[in-house]
């Protein structure tokens, strides 16, 4: 079965590892103090995808995101660990967006696609932590959708069988294609990049990206695509921050103090001694 498989990867600031520096006065996330990466379960993804064509010749994975021009970082490490293709969504009109107005464009961009068969996406990013996009992007396309993906366990005549993770196990759930899964850090960790493939690709450039180094297009160039509000037929007004219901209010930052953490060894006393402070305070009995 040859199937055409959607991956949407998020270009994300590594937040896993947040110094002072990170944070600005108002609370708000200093991108520009953190390195940008892959968000960690789109690669859980990305190697489901991975193996779902091992098991099928002839498939094909396409990677989306939706960024500014560097989000096509994420599209290249994607192609130097297999996917075939790369579709960078990137409009000022985009700007602002919230998970809804996310989810719309990104359900333009494949609509825009047109065929697949499976869309595979990360449960959470890690620096907006909605776990919505999934689900909104299927609601948007009127797709079955399963989340938590943690193993797919068959694919055949049309129909996925799948383990995710619920609480305390896990559960199998059959579905009909196509359908969005969105898939958890318990899934296989994605592979390493192949040497062959950065080499073949570490030039590959968006028109943008083109644009600003005035670097003439490569052979590689044609894996990469960039797409705009116009080229995928978006309805401005549910894009960005005119498409967006979520507002504001207020961010605060949440400052642990030193005597709030406290520091237990091993040892039976010191385990004894914690479960009598949690059995004290209610956190656990
Ligand atoms: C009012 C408001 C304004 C905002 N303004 C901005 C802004 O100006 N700039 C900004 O960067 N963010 C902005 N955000 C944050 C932005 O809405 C979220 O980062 C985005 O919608 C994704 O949500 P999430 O991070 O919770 O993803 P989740 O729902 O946790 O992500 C789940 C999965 O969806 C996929 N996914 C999510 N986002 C993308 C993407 N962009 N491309 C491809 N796949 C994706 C990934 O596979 C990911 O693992 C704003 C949010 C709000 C509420």
């Amino acid at each position: 079965m040859e199937l055409n498989i959607i991956v949407l990867a998020k270009q994300v600031p590594d937040t896993r590892n947040v110094g002072r520096q990170a944070m600005n006065a108002d609370g708000t996330v200093n991108r520009s103090a953190l390195p940008a990466i892959f968000n960690p379960e789109d690669l859980n993804a990305l190697e489901q995808a991975l193996l779902i064509k091992e098991a099928n010749p002839g498939s094909r994975i396409t990677l989306l995101t939706m960024g500014p021009s560097r989000a096509a970082d994420v599209l290249r490490e994607g192609l130097y660990r297999g996917a075939d293709a790369g579709i960078l969504l990137s409009d000022r009109a985009f700007a602002g967006a919230d998970t809804l107005a996310t989810s719309y464009a990104l359900a333009a961009a494949i609509r825009k696609i047109g065929k697949f068969d499976i869309i595979l996406c990360g449960r959470q990013a890690i620096d907006g932590d909605t776990a919505q996009v999934g689900p909104q992007v299927a609601r948007e396309l009127g797709l079955p959708q399963v989340t938590y993906t943690r193993r797919i366990m068959q694919l055949e005549n049309n129909k996925i069988t799948v383990e995710r993770s619920i609480e305390n196990g896990v559960e199998v759930v059959e579905a009909p294609l196509p359908l969005l899964l969105t898939v958890d850090g318990a899934a296989a960790a994605c592979r390493p990049r192949n040497a062959y493939r950065l080499l073949r690709y570490c030039r590959a450039a968006t028109a943008s990206e083109r644009a600003a180094s005035g670097k003439p297009a490569n052979a590689a160039d044609s894996v990469l695509v960039e797409w705009n509000l116009e080229s995928v037929g978006g309805d401005a007004a549910r894009c960005g921050l005119s498409g967006s219901p979520t507002k504001v209010k207020k961010v605060e930052n949440v400052i642990f103090q030193a005597k709030e953490s406290k520091r237990y060894t091993a040892d039976d006393e010191q385990i004894k001694e914690l479960v009598s402070e949690l059995l004290a305070n209610h956190t656990i009995g």
